[in-house]
């Protein structure tokens, strides 16, 4: 049979709610999307072609408030892991105490043989095709995998040209210049190290004694490794997809940074060995940092992970089997839904300010998310300490919770 990352997200969601007190109609209602669309969407090529991409968005539940979700585009993009992604927001978005519903997006294409003006017209025609289902009161998509600020903006002028008046809200991570929050861009990073750093605090690590490994140096992993080298955490590994670097004697992020630019890659960086990703994952370090892509830690490579405490800040990194084996060894980890939930975190703030047409400053804004992590990652572990089970499971038992009883007291009509 298939893998299907929305079964497995079904699984994880029964899991949780055996232990809770939900009603056997309310679970029914959160197994499934409330809303499914498949669109098919013409565009005209730059050679004068007309090609037909198909896109998608999964509105998973909105007891909580608007849908709120990424859009990606790639070529393996489908219906089971938009689902899948959907159901993982309306988890983030609760435990964080938001007041959002989840929800994901896609177009299956490979944006690295688009043109900027066929990804312009493709953005376009997407936005018209399910037009009547965002909104800012309805659906707030952001970017994702391959998409960025320049799409979040043609989406929000197409939505406004059709509705006849600028609607910022309409969409999150837009570019400052139009309506975007400052501390977007660097949100995701901090947040996923601002909860690791508490979780260091309760093992009673000094942070001159901390190693850290970090697989990914994009957006997320980038700011990570930013702010705990600012910190006085020693950074020692680092990768992307050509592979990755060490130093035990510690890495400087900005450096790296600016020879990943120059080369394209972290591999080969002066002053650092070259490893492996498998390696990276494997190496003797305190904390450890997934940043990159979903399923990397597995059954086959969970028994040879060193660090002590793990932070996800992709979604997904660890299988469930690898999980079970890291919570048998003792290993911390704190769960994708809260470690990287500080992009959605901002992208509420961005979608407050865009309705008021009020901007914070960029403090403001990094001051807020710090404070509501910290807030929410105690809250996690009190739970998880109170219930004896993991962060994950307490992260997962809150957040369900909470929509359950917006449904419930929201009640089934008519
Ligand atoms: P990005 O595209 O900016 O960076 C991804 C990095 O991972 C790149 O350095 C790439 O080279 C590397 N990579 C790709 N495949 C790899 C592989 N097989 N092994 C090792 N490295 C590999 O993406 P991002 O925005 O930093 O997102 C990274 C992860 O975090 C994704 O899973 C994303 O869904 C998740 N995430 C991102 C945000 C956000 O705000 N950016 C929020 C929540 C979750």
């Amino acid at each position: 049979m298939e893998f299907s990352l929305y079964d497995m997200a079904v699984k994880q969601l029964e899991k949780a709610a055996k232990y809770l007190d939900i009603e056997t109609g309310i679970l029914e209602i959160l197994k499934k999307p409330k809303r499914e669309l498949i669109v098919n969407i013409p565009v005209k090529m730059d050679n004068g072609e007309i090609k037909v991409f198909t896109g998608y968005r999964v509105q998973h539940n909105d007891a909580l408030g608007p849908f709120k979700g990424g859009i990606r585009y790639h070529p393996t993009v489908n219906l089971d892991e938009i689902r899948a992604l959907a159901m993982l927001m309306t988890w983030k978005t609760a435990l964080m105490g938001l007041p959002f519903g989840g929800a994901k997006g896609g177009i299956k294409c490979n944006p690295k043989f688009l043109s900027k003006s066929e990804l312009e017209r493709l953005t376009r025609r997407y936005t018209y095709a399910i037009r009547e289902y965002i909104g800012p009161n309805i659906d707030i998509p952001a970017p994702d995998v391959y998409t960025d600020e320049q799409t979040m903006a043609w989406m929000a002028d197409t939505y406004s040209k059709l509705v006849g008046a600028w609607r910022p809200g309409v969409v999150t991570a837009k570019p400052v210049q139009i309506g975007g929050s400052h501390g977007r861009i660097e949100a995701t990073g901090l947040g996923v190290v601002v909860v690791a750093r508490e979780a260091l605090k309760i093992l009673g690590f000094k942070a001159s004694e901390v190693t850290v490994a970090i697989q990914g140096y994009g957006n997320v992993g980038y700011w990570a490794a930013y702010y705990l080298h600012k910190w006085g955490f020693k950074v020692v590994a680092v990768s992307d997809s050509k592979g990755g670097i060490f130093n035990p004697e510690g890495l400087n992020p900005i450096k790296v940074k600016e020879h990943k630019s120059r080369t394209g890659s972290v591999i080969n960086c002066p002053k650092a060995i070259n490893i492996s990703n498998e390696e990276l994952l494997e190496l003797e370090v305190t904390l450890l940092i997934p940043a990159a892509v979903e399923n990397v830690i597995t059954e086959k490579n969970a028994n040879n992970v060193k660090a002590k405490i793990i932070s996800e800040g992709a979604n997904a990194p660890i299988t469930p089997e690898a999980d079970r084996i890291l919570n048998e060894r003792g290993v911390f980890v704190i769960p994708d839904i809260l470690a990287n939930a500080g992009g959605v975190t901002v992208s509420y703030y961005e979608w407050v300010q865009s309705l008021q047409r009020y901007w914070w400053d960029k403090e403001e804004v990094l001051d807020k998310l710090e404070n509501k992590m910290i807030k929410t990652f105690h809250e996690v572990y009190k739970f998880s300490k109170e219930r004896k089970i993991s962060m994950r499971e307490a992260a997962y038992m809150l957040a369900i919770d909470r929509v359950a009883k917006a449904i419930k007291l929201k009640g089934v009509w008519p």
